[in-house]
């Protein structure tokens, strides 16, 4: 099968591998139907990942069917249409029966697919722990509808969930790639009194503004002054951090009101500064991330209700075989591209 692989720092290739196998009793295998890039991916691809595996085939957003399953799977058969999650877990360590499922203590558990084991931008992937790493689609949810569930729609989904957003907040997303579109429609799902949104990319704003009426949008310089002037008690009660940049950090805690909760979603290229005597007094509270991706079933289920739709961030489409090509345009986001959807 056509595999992309991660050869060396650099270099990503679309080579022939073996079709992948069962290993273990709770392992599926899966035939992709449809696999995506992820930022994350850029990051394996230019040697950011220290603990991703040359070699490996890279991948981590996708859905398929099931094509095989180990004798101790229970939850999925072969034939059923499933999501992949983006985490590997055990279910059963102290971690996974908190819902700590990013910290399971397995030797695989945590980022594993597409990074340190066989990913999903492929025609098959092998899946550890099925019961936990698949989640049935809804016969009425199509896969573009379901695409981003495992991943950046979990990252937003456990983002607006930590957050404690109320119907009297004003919310602050900081960010408006693809994750942070979908956490901007995890935290419509909660219906605060207002939600703004800062980007200083003016086609990724003009998207928030074509597809979400109701958000306000502001540029970085201008965020501090929109943020007091849309919020009731100096500064938002709520700030998400889905941007990473530079100074966006320290844009996120300046944008929040004393007792606040401030959560960051982003992964920084550097450390950042907490300066605690700049803000003391200001008492806020802070929420950091990855993903706790075991909500899965919660979103389909919204989906299948048409609360969640993330297809509009579907802006092209491509065959495996020109997944090179695909490469090119996501990572120099070229022609408005914010997701590719890519068929085997
Ligand atoms: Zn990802
Ligand atoms: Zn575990």
């Amino acid at each position: 099968m056509n595999a992309l692989t991660y050869v060396e720092s650099g270099r990503f290739a679309l080579l022939e591998k073996p079709k992948p196998e069962l290993r273990s009793p709770r392992d599926a295998i899966v035939r992709v139907t449809l696999s995506s890039i992820c930022t994350s991916d850029l990051h394996i691809k230019h040697g950011s990942v220290p603990r991703a595996v040359p070699g490996i085939t890279v991948g981590h957003e996708m859905v398929g069917v099931v094509e095989a399953v180990g004798d101790q799977v229970s939850t999925v058969r072969p034939g059923d249409r499933v999501t992949v999650n983006v985490e590997t877990f055990c279910g059963s360590c102290f971690f996974c029966r908190h819902g700590y499922v990013n910290n399971c203590t397995d030797p695989d558990g945590g980022w594993a697919l597409g990074c340190r084991i066989d990913g999903g931008q492929a025609e098959y992937v092998r899946v550890p722990y099925a019961d936990q790493g698949l989640n049935k689609i809804p016969d009425s949810v199509s896969d573009e509808q379901a695409l981003f569930v495992g991943d950046i729609l979990a990252t937003g989904f456990w983002a607006a969930r930590i957050s404690d957003i109320t119907p009297e907040d004003t919310v602050l997303i900081l960010g408006a790639g693809p994750t942070g579109i979908c956490t901007l429609l995890c935290v419509l799902l909660k219906n605060p009194k207002t939600v703004l949104v800062c980007e200083k990319d003016p086609a990724r704003a003009a998207f928030v503004r074509e597809h979400y009426p109701q958000v306000l949008v502001c540029p970085p310089e201008d965020c501090k002054a929109f943020t007091l002037a849309h919020s009731d008690h100096g500064g938002a009660d709520v700030v998400l951090e889905v941007a990473g940049g530079a100074d966006t950090f320290r844009l996120a805690w300046e944008c929040a009101r004393p007792n606040a909760v401030v959560t960051v979603v982003a992964l920084y290229d550097q450390p950042q500064i907490l300066p605690l005597p700049q803000m003391y007094g200001k008492n806020l509270t802070f929420k950091t991330g990855g993903v706790d991706g075991c909500d899965c079933a919660e979103i389909l289920s919204l989906i299948q209700q048409g609360k969640l739709d993330t297809t509009p961030l579907i802006t092209h489409h491509f065959p495996l075989s020109q997944i090179m090509e695909a490469y090119r345009i996501f990572e120099n986001r070229l022609d408005g591209v914010v997701k590719i959807a890519i068929t085997p």
